[in-house]
């Protein structure tokens, strides 16, 4: 039995059909010659992808934060770097623009966000300030009519094509209440730097952004003055449980791997898959991705009730980004030297894998999320 709607089991059919046919044959050799899927993306913006979780009154489906989760699985399961395309769009940039947007800047952006039109990226990380994003140097300060922003991003998703970015800068002085999110243009002057070379993830495009006195009208800030970390935190809640629906769809294909090729692959005069061995392993990631999916769709529930989600949503990805590293070992181990070798997708899955634990927060960062959650100011340093 399911635990999904029609309409969400609709959706999860329908990508996977098309991630079947469209990107996991390309998987290997786009990963292999870093080639970002842009056509693919837009593509897949034309399906309706880009607006499962838009309000339908903004062009979208409506289906939230679960919709797009069974969505990124789908496409996790068949390369993480495009669904990363998709969560930067999605989860990152949409959102902000839909809950603290005016409405000029919602009818203004959503729409074309959501179609693929435009491309958009979340530029907060800065070379010295990730997990400790609060402490951000970029700055904005006040000029005619508007803002002058200064300073530099580093790791943006998407930044080598966005036409659009969600920028946090500084604009009243130190801290969290110090800073304000803006919706900023690429063609006002933004320099987009080199492709950062990475483990994995290698559809995916990573970049780092300079902003010499880049100049925003103030209509373009989002939300309000002072409100920028709020807005970062907020988004993020919910683009964790979106990593979180990510590192299933990683574990799901390294596991539908090590399954396949111990059934298939013989030694000792049978399958290994008769070797307890094997499949104890093999048992043990099965029992956890499922696991995982729940507590994925669970938090993902809460989000889209509108309660607080910020405890569940770093559990989530705590334990499905573990989970996603456990498994993709598993696929490595069971493949033996072939697992090791770049002709089978096992080594990429581990490496996909990897950045589950890093990227919106690291596991650390979830760990404290959770703490915090947990024993409130005691927890706090
Ligand atoms: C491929 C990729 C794509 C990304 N995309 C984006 C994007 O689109 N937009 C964006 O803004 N950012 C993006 N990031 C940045 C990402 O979110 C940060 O890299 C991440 O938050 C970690 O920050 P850091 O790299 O500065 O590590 P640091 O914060 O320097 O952490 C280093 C180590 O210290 C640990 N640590 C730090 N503070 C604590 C603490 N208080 N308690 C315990 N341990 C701690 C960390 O867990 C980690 O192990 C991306 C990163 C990558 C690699």
């Amino acid at each position: 039995m399911s635990e999904l709607s029609t309409e969400l089991r609709e959706i999860r059919a329908m990508t996977r059909d098309f991630a079947a046919a469209e990107i996991a044959p390309h998987a290997q050799e786009w990963n292999a010659t870093k080639t970002v899927p842009v056509e693919t993306l837009r593509t897949m913006a034309s399906l309706g992808l880009f607006g499962v979780n838009v309000p339908e009154e903004l062009g979208g489906a409506g289906l939230g934060t679960l919709g797009l989760c069974v969505v990124m699985e789908e496409l996790a399961a068949a390369d993480a770097g495009t669904s990363t395309g998709l969560a930067a769009q999605c989860s990152l940039t949409i959102p902000p623009i839909v809950n603290f947007g005016s409405d000029a800047q919602r009818r203004e952006w959503v729409p074309a966000l959501a179609s693929g039109e435009r491309f958009g990226a979340y530029a907060l990380s800065e070379a010295d300030h990730g997990s400790d994003a609060a402490g951000l140097t970029t700055s904005a300060s006040e000029v005619g009519g508007g803002f002058a922003i200064s300073g530099s991003k580093l790791w943006i998703t998407n930044g080598g094509f966005a036409d659009v970015f969600i920028v946090f800068a500084r604009t009243d002085g130190p801290g969290a209440s110090g800073v304000s999110a803006f919706i900023v243009e690429k063609d006002s002057g933004v320099k987009v730097g080199r492709e950062i070379p990475k483990m994995g993830l290698h559809t995916s495009s990573t970049v780092e952004l300079a902003f010499d006195g880049v100049e925003v009208p103030r209509e373009r800030v989002l939300g309000e003055r002072r409100q920028g970390m709020r807005i970062a935190f907020s988004t993020l809640d919910a683009g964790r449980i979106v990593i979180a629906g990510q590192a299933v769809g990683i574990a799901r294909a390294a596991l539908e791997l090590a399954t396949r090729y111990a059934a298939e692959r013989t030694a000792f005069g049978g399958p290994i898959a008769r070797f307890q061995g094997v499949q104890f392993p093999i048992a043990d990631v099965a029992a956890k991705i499922d696991a995982a999916r729940v507590l994925t769709h669970r938090a993902a529930r809460i989000r889209d009730a509108g309660e607080p989600c910020t405890e569940i949503g770093a559990k989530a990805k705590l334990f499905a980004s573990s989970v996603a590293v456990e498994a993709a070992n598993v696929a490595v181990q069971t493949l033996g030297g072939y697992g090791y070798s770049a002709e089978f997708p096992a080594e990429r899955y581990y490496r996909d894998a990897k950045i589950t634990e890093l990227y919106e927060g690291t596991s650390e960062i979830q760990r404290l999320v959770i703490a915090r959650q947990l024993m409130g100011d005691a927890a706090r340093g």
